[in-house]
């Protein structure tokens, strides 16, 4: 554990670097796989422990030097106690998912040596020497879940899973900070990168604005969605012209090419904007359809 903590304190310094020419979108991925090589060696653990207590199982338990082991035991339950109070804290400081979830994993250590050391009572008290083995494969089917949760949790993060989280917060923010040249929205798309969010999307606006206006508008834009994160992360907007079919739910007080009067306003959802682009344009391979997409 205090091995891989101190991988991930470092997987960590080099993500919160920023972006360099080198790697334009950020180090964040680090973190991910930093997470992936911990969770290989906690399932490689549970694996060693397996093998062993089933060896025992067989050939008969021996125990001897309890006392020895009972007192390494609690040592190292302490010390891991205090190392996952600090990685949870420092994790709700920094807002680090990664940080959390590690203290979380290395907290649940603690209350694992706390039923091994009951364990080990009982046989103490007992003489049976047969709950040797039985606690040890608990406990390698419990190290086993754990590292497997966090394999499971980086491959996502490196393959730049969807993250559900960050596009309902997405489409609430642009919804809030909406304008009435902002038509619609679809395409949308958001990743995370580590701590960085990655955000692209497609905007409806009125075909007659020129470039400054648009230049403008993907400034308060990225603004909107950016403020205030210090992680930071990057906004790529494309922008729609708008055509006669959008006239009914389109706001502008003052259009010169409305051919329909305004009816109903209608606000950006995750459905609407996670929809296809409803016109065929550009390169075929950039067409992609995330309808079904999901939402959380
Ligand atoms: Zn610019
Ligand atoms: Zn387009
Ligand atoms: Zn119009
Ligand atoms: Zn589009």
């Amino acid at each position: 554990n205090i091995v891989s903590a101190g991988m991930l304190v470092l997987a960590l310094a080099i993500a919160a670097r920023p972006p360099d020419p080198s790697h334009p979108y950020g180090h964040g991925k680090i973190e991910f796989l930093s997470a992936g090589i911990e969770g290989t060696a906690i399932l490689f653990a549970a694996l060693v422990i397996g093998v062993e207590s089933i060896h025992e199982l067989i050939a008969g338990p021996v125990i001897h030097d309890l006392d020895v082991g009972l007192a390494l035991l609690a040592a190292s339950a302490a010390a891991n106690a205090i190392l996952g109070v600090y990685l949870t804290r420092t994790g709700e400081r920094t807002r680090s998912e990664a940080l959390r979830a590690d203290g979380r994993h290395v907290l649940a250590d603690v209350w694992t040596s706390v039923g091994v050391i009951g364990g080990l009572f009982v046989v103490r008290l007992t003489g049976w020497i047969w709950a040797d083995p039985w606690i040890a494969i608990t406990v390698a089917v419990h190290v086993a879940w754990e590292g497997f949760r966090l394999l499971v949790d980086s491959l996502r993060g490196l393959m730049d899973e969807a993250d559900g989280r960050l596009i309902e917060s997405t489409v609430a923010t642009l919804e809030d900070a909406r304008e009435s040249s902002w038509i619609d929205i679809h395409s949308l798309r958001g990743w995370r990168s580590g701590a960085r969010r990655h955000i692209d999307f497609h905007m409806t606006v009125p075909r007659y604005f020129n470039v400054d206006q648009i230049h403008a508008i993907h400034d308060r834009v990225e603004l909107a969605l950016l403020d205030g994160d210090e992680h930071g992360g990057d906004v790529v907007v494309h922008f729609d012209p708008c055509d006669e079919t959008e006239c009914h739910h389109c706001a502008m007080s003052d259009c010169a090419i409305r051919s329909h009067p305004f009816e109903l306003r209608q606000p950006f959802t995750i459905e609407s904007a996670t929809r296809p682009d409803p016109t065929a344009h550009g390169h075929p391979a950039t067409r992609i359809d995330l309808s079904s997409a999901p939402a959380d």
